[in-house]
């Protein structure tokens, strides 16, 4: 597109950390890096789309954060620590003001988190943001989906719901803090990544919440041929739900097992290793929640605190949950 080589230069070039395994980043035909000896490479790539993953209103500097937070969660996930990144880009138009903020966004969460920006590409067209993110995992240590065992714990990081409240309730005049937490959840998501390291050696397996947590419990389950029993009621809901929803309404469930957009780790260890699991939490200051057990067979078993079986509403999620 028209002026590529100054926008990149202007917004891109500087954005991000130096590295030291970085030999050649943008301007050249590839990048060049250095993998350090003894790790494995995790690589994931992640595309948004205007209108489809986010509202065409968002505040471009969330954009952003987003397009790298969604990928750094998939590293987390696989307990990896970031290292290089690639953006491709495409804008309706050149829009200055819009890149300065988007590049605002992404070059202070890449920054926090260490990833240095490598190379990318930039096109015209419907707005659409795609970033591929490495990580570097110390040799066979990385957490991966398949590896749960019957009689694991369930555990899942931080709590859950806000930004599937933040998309329900845009329109809505409601409690305005609360709801603007929850609209920070699902604009600056966290990806957890000092979690996913603390947890290697010790999850037997691990995914991160981007489509919902049924959803994503599912996934980790059928990677493992394992099933699993759920309490519905011990799934930690993020706090500001309390104060927009009853816990009689099905939204108070709804939201945190199926609205997407979380972010967080769910993640199954040996119940003998639960000591371990709780200094990890207060060692990273992240609240981590047993809420279920991994059982032999298949399906997702949901029940209530006091045992009764839960039947999910009309949130579209009935297929994930096996009535036993
Ligand atoms: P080529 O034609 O060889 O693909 P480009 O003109 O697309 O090269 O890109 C020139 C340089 O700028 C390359 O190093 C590329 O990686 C980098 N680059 C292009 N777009 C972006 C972007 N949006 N963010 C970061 N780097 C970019
Ligand atoms: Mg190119």
């Amino acid at each position: 597109m028209a002026g590529e080589f100054d926008l990149i230069e202007r917004y891109f070039a500087h954005l991000s950390p130096v590295r030291d395994d970085l030999r050649l980043g943008i301007g050249d035909d590839a990048a060049l890096v250095s993998v350090p000896p003894g790790h494995d490479l995790a690589i994931a790539v992640d595309t948004m789309v205007a209108g489809v993953h986010f509202p065409v209103d968002t505040d471009p500097q969330a954009i952003g954060h987003k397009a790298l937070a969604v990928n750094l969660s998939d590293l987390a996930a696989m307990g990896a620590e970031p290292t290089w990144a690639l953006l491709a880009l495409t804008l309706p138009e050149a829009d200055e003001a819009w890149l300065a903020a988007f590049a605002a966004g992404f070059g202070r969460l890449a920054r926090e988190s260490g990833i240095a920006l490598i190379g990318g590409d930039t096109t015209q067209g419907p707005l659409t943001i795609t970033v591929t993110v490495h990580g570097r995992v110390p040799a066979g240590q990385a957490l991966t989906r398949a590896g749960a065992q019957p009689g694991d714990a369930i555990y899942v990081s931080g709590g859950l719901g806000a930004a599937a409240a933040a998309l329900a309730l845009r329109e809505a005049d409601v409690a305005r803090d609360a709801l603007q937490a929850c609209r920070q959840r699902l604009d600056y998501p966290e990806p957890r990544l000092a979690l996913g390291r603390a947890l290697r050696g010790l999850a037997s397996a691990a995914i991160d919440i981007s489509d919902g947590l049924l959803a994503d419990l599912g996934h980790l389950c059928r990677a493992g041929g394992v099933g699993a029993g759920i309490d519905v009621d011990a799934v930690p809901r993020h706090p500001a739900l309390a104060q927009l929803v009853a816990r009689d309404d099905a939204a108070w469930y709804d939201w945190p097992l199926a609205g997407g957009d979380d972010y967080e780790l769910c993640f199954t260890a040996p119940a003998a290793a639960q000591s371990r699991v709780e200094a990890v939490a207060e060692s990273t200051g992240i609240p981590l929640t047993r809420f279920g057990e991994i059982t032999p067979g298949e399906g997702l078993v949901c029940r209530h605190a006091d045992g009764s079986a839960f039947r999910p509403g009309a949130g579209g999620y009935q297929h994930f949950v096996r009535q036993s």
